[in-house]
């Protein structure tokens, strides 16, 4: 493990030091998670779980999980199952503080009663559209004026199911002509008769999201209450409820959303590109949950650093997609093993060496870690290297090998290139070379003459067979959702491209599922759950920082 930094700081860190330091709710601090079970989580959310779960951590406080659960039916177990393991595999714990909004129904049913006996909320029996075309125009509704008894009354016969979907809501009443739209007498109750996964039938009412969540946090005791930018306008009105039913007053602090260049954030619209099957499903390794980017071989770790990294601000913005391919970069640098595998192989064949069982020769697992040792690679006379690396007839500044040019192997010996097997459609099936057996790599004393490039290569007789999956931007443009009618417009056809029959090296017949490990100058790869005994499966993560071609180029301008 790379040693992970401290997160960045930034203005709620700042804030929440401030305020604990001052001894605001007597030096604690208690923050939450409230995600709502209607859908798997993103980066996005990575983000704000990061956040809340890492100040706690900083400041010794405490976060806790809750599931913002008040909108029936478009909510599932299926989902709080997910997003409890997706907060765990990114590597915090909430202990025994995992809550439910639902367990605060009957609560916020109390606190409704009370805002109406003191003349705060009132039921409206206007139809839905009359209420926003009345909220437009800043008109009181008729039902306004309702007396405590009248309201008492029609809100316990809501309760009670007397009453169809749609015939009365609940509002509060603070301001029809505020300037501020969220406080023109928003809905507190709405008749929904539908069933709760919690809380079964025992509900034919529901408290709208802005009334449940303030008294959430307040019930909880949640000292900072973090949420984006969108509900900067909502403040306003979580303070009032607050300050009207007398209860603990949570600090809410708003920070920018994050948006990641060619990903999409939104629940919605990751629904449809499942339920449409653009992709095989919510952990498909191109979409930006949690469970894709696990998928992927994104490391917790990587995704941790890159939330620090994005920052969080007050300001709307963009975060660069290679920031984040970066972050797991970095760390599959430090601990992925290095090995070798050719993805479009072609056959090699040393004429001079002899034939039978080859050698073993050494390879270093990881340069960057000496700790994770070494393997015995077999090597022999017949190997496979990458289709790519050939040129019969090379363009200027082609670097690898082509007919009479000398190249090394990886860990193992020069070889030049004497000839070229073709088949009936003059495409080359085999390259014939001859190796130098004085220039073994690590032996004393072997020459120094120059080659013009390494390549990696795996022995034909010891390869063991895999599928790898390249994967490319799920969306052509960097802003998916911008300038078209449907960001669907927007997909990249090519996406995916499935490879089979790529020849691995022996060691990696073993790996299991998920792990991670680098393919020498190809990229970062991790075992896809598709994997059976014999029948690999292999994801790329991310291309290697640097294309090769870019690094020879280097090594050419240096002479
Ligand atoms: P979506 O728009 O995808 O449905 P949401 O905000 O409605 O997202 P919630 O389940 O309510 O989804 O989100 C839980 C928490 O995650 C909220 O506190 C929300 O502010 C935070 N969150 C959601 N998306 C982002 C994002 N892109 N960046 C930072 N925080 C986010
Ligand atoms: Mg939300």
């Amino acid at each position: 493990m790379t040693p992970e930094a401290a997160p960045k700081k930034d203005f709620i860190r700042s804030r929440i030091a401030s305020d604990v330091e001052a001894g605001k709710n007597g030096g604690k601090l208690h923050t939450r998670f409230p995600p709502e079970p209607n859908g798997y989580l993103h980066i996005g959310h990575a983000q704000a779980i990061w956040l809340n779960f890492s100040v706690a951590e900083e400041f010794g406080g405490k976060c806790n999980l809750r599931f913002d659960d008040t909108n029936p039916g478009k909510e599932d177990v299926e989902y709080v199952d997910a997003i409890r393991d997706d907060i765990r595999w990114l590597g915090y714990d909430w202990d025994d503080r995992e809550f439910y909004a639902s367990d605060y129904f009957r609560t916020f049913y109390d606190f409704a009663v009370k805002l109406v006996r003191k003349g705060k909320a009132y039921v409206d029996s206007l139809p839905a559209e009359e209420i926003s075309a009345y909220r437009e125009a800043q008109k009181d509704s008729p039902y306004r004026e309702r007396s405590v008894e009248e309201n008492l009354d029609l809100l316990e016969r809501m309760r009670k199911g007397e009453f169809d979907e749609g015939t009365h809501i609940l509002r509060a009443k603070i301001d029809m002509r505020s300037p501020n739209l969220n406080l023109r007498d928003p809905a507190i109750y709405r008749i929904r008769k539908i069933h709760h996964d919690r809380t079964g039938d025992e509900w034919c009412i529901y408290p709208m999201y802005d009334f449940a969540h303030g008294f959430s946090d307040s019930i909880e005791g949640i000292t900072h209450s973090l949420c984006t930018l969108e509900f900067e306008n909502h403040r306003p009105l979580y303070d009032w409820f607050i300050e009207q039913l007398e209860v603990f007053h949570p600090q809410q602090i708003e920070f920018a959303r994050l948006n990641v260049s060619f990903l999409i954030t939104s629940k919605r619209k990751l629904l449809r590109l499942v339920q449409e099957g653009h992709v095989s499903g919510w952990d498909d390794p191109r979409m930006p949950t949690i469970r894709g980017l696990r998928r992927r071989g994104y490391t917790p770790a990587s995704i941790r650093d890159f939330c620090s990294n994005a920052g969080i601000t007050k300001v709307n913005g963009v975060t660069q997609l290679v920031v984040l391919e970066n972050a797991v970069r970095k760390d599959l640098n430090a601990t992925a093993p290095r090995m070798m595998a050719v993805l479009e192989p072609l056959k090699l064949v040393i004429t001079n060496y002899p034939e039978g069982e080859g050698e073993l020769l050494d390879a270093v697992n990881n340069p960057e870690d000496p700790s994770m040792g070494s393997r015995k690679l077999p090597f022999s006379r017949e190997l496979y290297i990458e289709r790519d690396d050939f040129r019969e007839d090379p363009p200027k500044g082609f670097f690898r090998l082509s007919p009479g040019t000398e190249v090394r192997l990886r860990y193992a010996y020069y070889v030049k290139c004497e000839e070229v097997v073709k088949d009936a459609n003059g495409e080359v099936v085999e390259v014939r070379c001859t190796y130098d057996p004085a220039t073994k790599s690590g032996q004393e004393g072997a020459p120094l003459r120059k080659v013009k490039g390494t390549l990696h290569w795996v022995s034909a007789p010891h390869a063991v067979e895999a599928e790898v999956r390249l994967y490319d931007n799920l969306f052509r443009v960097p802003a998916p959702e911008v300038g078209v009618e449907d960001f669907l417009e927007n997909l990249n056809p090519d996406s995916l491209r499935v490879l089979t029959g790529c020849k691995l090296e022996p060691e990696l017949g073993a790996a299991e599922v998920g792990q991670n490990v680098q393919f020498e100058r190809l990229g970062y790869f991790c075992v896809d759950q598709d994997s059976q005994d014999g029948a690999l499966v292999f994801n790329r993560t991310v291309s290697l920082r640097d294309s090769w071609a870019k690094v020879e180029k280097a090594a050419e301008n240096r002479g």
